[in-house]
């Protein structure tokens, strides 16, 4: 199947488990060649998620005539890599360290927006994912907003690799009183990204309104 026909099962998929709010759906396309980000680009995604950089900066340069492109950082970051992401990229969704935010913060160029930002949340306290427990996560939150070239726009998570729905719902419900705790502190605070390929439609029933889908839009990767 086409990546077109693929959207099209996404997004109903989407608008049948969120009837009350707006959900943002980011095509993850790593491992993907710029062909495949072209299709996805004429069948309607706007908004492409990268994990690693070297990979992604060729493609940001192959597809640099498609203005439209809004770019999301979602993987590991190292330090020595985060002036090259402020530059690159309008979405940062793995923060998770300070030292990584005031380089970002301090490498954000003038004439652009400030860098919207996402903090990491390790909502299943699994040592195999990154990103900080919840109350970590408030602390750093509140730093980002001290700083004038980032925007703290919410939260991310990855959650473990559960048998079962209840044990993700769980986490899901977590992540959104979070948010919504969040949201009453800060004032630019609008995103909750949860969901992949395999729970988004769980994610939305919990409350997220940003789902990242990398094989069910782009096919399998080998
Ligand atoms: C790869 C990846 C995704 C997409 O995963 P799929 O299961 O292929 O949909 C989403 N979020 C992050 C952080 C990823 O690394």
């Amino acid at each position: 199947m086409s990546i077109s026909s693929h959207l099209k099962n996404i997004q109903h998929k989407i608008k049948s488990h969120s009837p009350y709010h707006e959900v943002r759906l980011i095509g993850v396309s790593k491992y993907h060649n710029e062909n495949k980000l072209k299709e996805a680009y004429q069948a309607g995604i706007r908004n492409f998620g990268e994990s690693y950089l070297q990979e992604a900066l060729t493609k940001i340069s192959a597809l640099s005539d498609f203005k439209d492109i809004v770019w999301h950082f979602i993987g590991p970051i190292q330090s020595k890599k985060s002036k090259q992401i402020a530059e690159n990229f309008d979405w940062v969704q793995s923060v998770s360290r300070e030292k990584v935010a005031l380089k970002l913060n301090n490498s954000r160029p003038q004439n652009l927006n400030p860098l919207n930002v996402l903090v990491q949340v390790n909502i299943s306290n699994d040592s195999e994912k990154s990103g900080l427990s919840i109350e970590e996560a408030e602390a750093l939150a509140l730093k980002i907003t001290n700083l004038q070239r980032l925007r703290l726009r919410g939260i991310m998570c990855i959650p473990a690799n559960y048998e079962n729905d209840l044990q993700i719902a769980n986490d899901f419900n977590k992540m959104k009183q979070f948010y919504d705790h969040l949201q009453s502190r800060f004032k630019h605070v609008d995103t909750l990204s949860m969901g992949m390929s395999q729970d988004f439609t769980l994610a939305i029933e919990q409350g997220s309104n940003m789902v990242r889908i990398g094989s069910s839009l782009f096919g399998k990767r080998y």
